[in-house]
């Protein structure tokens, strides 16, 4: 896709034409399920052609020492889709796998997560690309400086606000933070979210993804008209949102049946003890910190998992795991997608169908970047919330916003995405339509 962007400005921004509009890839797909949201709007051709192109596209060449003293040149991306609603909001990847049509897609992603929870933030995303694991702590250190030193001009707490994505930590942001701050001469904690709490990180985000899938997964019950307590929870990935997920749901009675990560799935039909899977983990010998040999729990496949009879279903590891060849065997009534993207389009189709419910990523995850938004909130006011605050909050805006959605899919008889997509939508083209476009 690089390849074939033309147009390059002294800044570094891309003039953006119709380059993806039919083109396939990451971007590409994602834009389906935009434009069927648009058709229900029936959203005037003009303000479609707008939405279907990114602001800015940002491409920057890093040069960087490595450890031995030879020098190497990577490349790094940061797109700002969106801006109508506010400063771009997006993390930062550090990937093999980084391209640039990816990170748009993950940008225009961004945009709509941000306005279905109706935070004051548009769209954005960045990456390098490159293999952090094969990158010591130095090394990861000057990408990051020289990274942040090259996207400087365009980032900042009232234009773009990066967080942490795959690849990036705490620490990364702290660099982030500390080298925008040196080069302003300025404290400035609230340009990337994600930080360690020392440096103006927020109470309560390491939770907030896992959080906010509990609270989506307890409002869908509500509606329902059922309880949490009792029903069977199968959770695919264990890492930051999986495990948090199944710890929240098992503390208010759910009964977690089957957990995975990338290694195996673990299953007991009478439940599993997420705490007791957290520490094995974290005490494992291995290098892998898998659930492989967890105690309680028989080994099965990552695809039985899935199929698992259950009532509730989190794909909380990476995308693509729900398609056309798994879904007629998935037996939850309930699927919550703490992962990006874990659903197939075709998937997606056969499941609504079937009559399945799924909360879709752009709400159910939608929990760690309402938690950034606190972060950058705090770090301007320079005053600090007590972890009950930050929960309440989230609780307040999952809760609000899952209604919205809710209320939208049944006055357009509308499955749970379609419906987010187009509040999502609807509140950005507000903004268009009260600003004006400065054309
Ligand atoms: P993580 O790296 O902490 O955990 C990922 C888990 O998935 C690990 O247990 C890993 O072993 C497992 N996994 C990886 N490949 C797998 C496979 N093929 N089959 C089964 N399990 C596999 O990542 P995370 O932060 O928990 O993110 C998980 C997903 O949630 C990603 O899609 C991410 O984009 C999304 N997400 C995360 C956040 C956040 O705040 N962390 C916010 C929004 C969305």
């Amino acid at each position: 896709m690089a390849t074939k962007v033309e147009n390059s400005q002294p800044d570094g921004a891309l003039q953006t034409k119709e380059r993806y509009a039919h083109e396939p890839g990451v971007f590409g797909e994602a834009i389906a399920y935009f434009n069927e949201a648009a058709d229900r709007l029936e959203l005037p051709k003009t303000i479609r052609r707008i939405l279907t192109h990114p602001s800015r596209q940002v491409i920057i060449s890093i040069p960087f020492q490595r450890d031995n003293g030879e020098f190497e040149v990577f490349t790094g991306y940061r797109v700002q889709y969106n801006f109508a609603r506010g400063p771009a909001k997006g993390g930062i990847r550090y990937h093999p796998g980084v391209t640039l049509d990816e990170v748009t897609a993950l940008a225009f992603w961004m945009t709509w997560k941000c306005a279905v929870v109706d935070l004051p933030f548009g769209g954005g995303k960045g990456g390098v690309t490159c293999d952090p694991s094969k990158l010591s702590a130095g090394e990861l250190e000057r990408l990051t400086r020289r990274y942040t030193a090259e996207i400087i001009e365009v980032i900042g707490p009232d234009k773009d606000v990066p967080a942490p994505d795959v690849g990036t930590t705490p620490q990364t942001m702290a660099w982030v933070m500390d080298t925008v701050s040196m080069h302003l001469r300025s404290h400035t904690p609230a340009v990337v979210t994600g930080k360690p709490i020392c440096v103006g990180g927020s109470k309560g985000r390491v939770e907030a993804t896992g959080r906010g899938v509990m609270i989506c997964i307890e409002s869908a019950l509500e509606k329902m008209g059922k309880a949490l307590r009792g029903q069977r929870v199968v959770v695919q990935g264990f890492g930051n949102v999986g495990s948090i997920t199944a710890r929240l749901l098992h503390e208010r009675g759910a009964k977690i049946v089957g957990i995975s990560d990338q290694f195996t799935g673990m299953h007991n039909k009478d439940g599993l003890d997420p705490v007791a899977a957290i520490e094995y983990i974290a005490n494992a010998k291995n290098q892998k910190r898998s659930l492989e040999g967890l105690p309680g729990a028989t080994a099965i496949s990552n695809t039985a998992l899935l199929e698992l009879d259950c009532d509730i279903l989190v794909p909380a590891a990476i995308e693509n795991q729900i398609t056309a060849k798994n879904a007629k065997r998935i037996k939850a009534f309930l699927i919550a997608e703490g992962a990006n993207g874990p659903t197939t389009p075709e998937a997606h189709q056969m499941l609504s169908d079937a009559g399945v419910t799924i909360i879709p990523d752009i709400l159910a995850n939608a929990g760690g970047v309402t938690v950034s938004y606190f972060e950058w909130v705090q770090d301007r006011m320079g005053y600090y919330w007590r972890e009950s605050e930050v929960n309440d909050r989230l609780k307040d805006v999952m809760r609000e916003n899952f209604d919205e959605v809710w209320n939208m899919a049944e006055r357009y008889k509308a499955p749970l995405r379609q419906a987010a997509y187009m509040l999502a939508i609807r509140r950005v083209v507000d903004c268009y339509q009260t600003r004006g476009i400065y054309a």
